[in-house]
């Protein structure tokens, strides 16, 4: 039988692996680990499963008595506004988490990290392949986000490399769907919050600004393919999301559409803001076959908004979720 460790289960996108992960009849005993930075207790709110064990924990201060089958590491912020705002926190969730959780895992153990678009910055060739080795100012503002996730992948090929640990590094592209925070910041939950309350809908810039929109449940179909079902040991990095490029201002006026009380409206643009994002899934493809996005942004974008409608009842305060 299993023991699994999943670091960030209580966050957008942990709490759906962690629901496909419940799916597995092998697994004895499941820790959810999460400080509750950016996670929120309600994501687990319907979690009713004895094999579970939730504990309140930062990734880079579990300890390493107890060790683990498989370790998925999904312990960081992901939204500009969140990581800009804790940098420091945020390179310590990435590169201590890394270290520390590596300490917990068995010796035959598997190690799935979530890594990210970002480390190909504002990339100087679209689409982007794994290859491509990016385009980041590491001084920069979104450094603490996209170093110490250039580093965690550093850190989980040298383990392999040299002690030959078993590891699965995927770099996602924009996701978004329920369970992300009324308070998250990112577009898509930003234009739906804004567009609800019937206030402004901000795009940043003139908003020509592209990103390659992934639906959570297409992304975690990935995720469950690649880290447990394919059986192969391609350690990745593999990219992983949509493939359609589409301006952040079409986005926003799509949104607006089911929101006509709220007005576009421009804001500065923000520094070093990627010009654009469009994964290569030419890998992805050969790894996962018959895996595709199935859900357009517009579909994406629908339901997400039936989420916030029926779930998130108080706009006005998210802190109380
Ligand atoms: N963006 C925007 N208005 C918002 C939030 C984001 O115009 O209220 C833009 C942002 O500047 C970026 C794009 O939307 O160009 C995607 O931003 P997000 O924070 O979702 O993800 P990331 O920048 O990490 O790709």
């Amino acid at each position: 039988m299993t023991n699994v460790l999943i670091a960030g289960g209580a966050g957008f996108l942990g709490s759906h692996l962690l629901d496909r992960l419940l799916r597995r009849k092998d697994i004895a005993r499941l820790i959810v680990i999460d400080n509750l930075w950016t996670g929120l207790r309600n994501n687990l709110a319907h979690i009713n499963d004895p094999r579970v064990d939730i504990q309140q924990v930062d990734a880079e201060r579990v300890d390493s008595v107890t060790t683990f089958d498989e370790i998925y590491h999904l312990a960081s912020p992901a939204s500009p506004p969140w990581y800009m705002a804790e940098p420091l926190r945020t390179v310590s969730a990435n590169v201590l988490g890394t270290l520390r959780l590596l300490a917990a895992l068995k010796p035959h153990g598997r190690f799935c990290f979530t890594s990210t678009s970002e480390v190909y910055g504002d990339p100087l060739v679209s689409p982007q392949p794994e290859s491509y080795r990016g385009s980041v100012d590491c001084t920069g503002p979104r450094a603490s986000y996209d170093e110490s996730k250039r580093c965690a992948e550093a850190i989980l090929f040298e383990a392999r490399r040299t002690q030959g640990v078993r590891i699965k590094v995927v770099r996602l592209f924009n996701v978004f769907g329920p369970r992300t925070r009324p308070d998250d910041g990112r577009a898509v939950s930003n234009f739906i919050t804004q567009g609800l309350r019937g206030s402004p809908i901000t795009v940043y810039g003139a908003g020509s600004q592209t990103r390659s929109w992934g639906y959570v449940d297409d992304v975690v179909d990935a995720l469950e393919r690649f880290f447990w079902l394919e059986e192969s040991e391609f350690p990745g990095p593999l990219n992983i999301g949509n493939d359609r490029e589409v301006p952040v201002v079409e986005v926003a006026h799509y949104v607006r559409r089911h929101f006509p009380r709220s007005q576009i409206q421009h804001l500065d643009p923000v520094p070093q803001d990627p010009t654009n994002r469009r994964p290569d899934l030419t890998l992805a493809r050969r790894h996962l076959p018959g895996w595709e996005c199935k859900i357009s942004y517009e579909e994406g974008v629908d339901r997400t908004i039936r989420w916030f409608r029926n779930t998130v009842s108080n706009l006005h305060s998210p802190k109380s979720l």
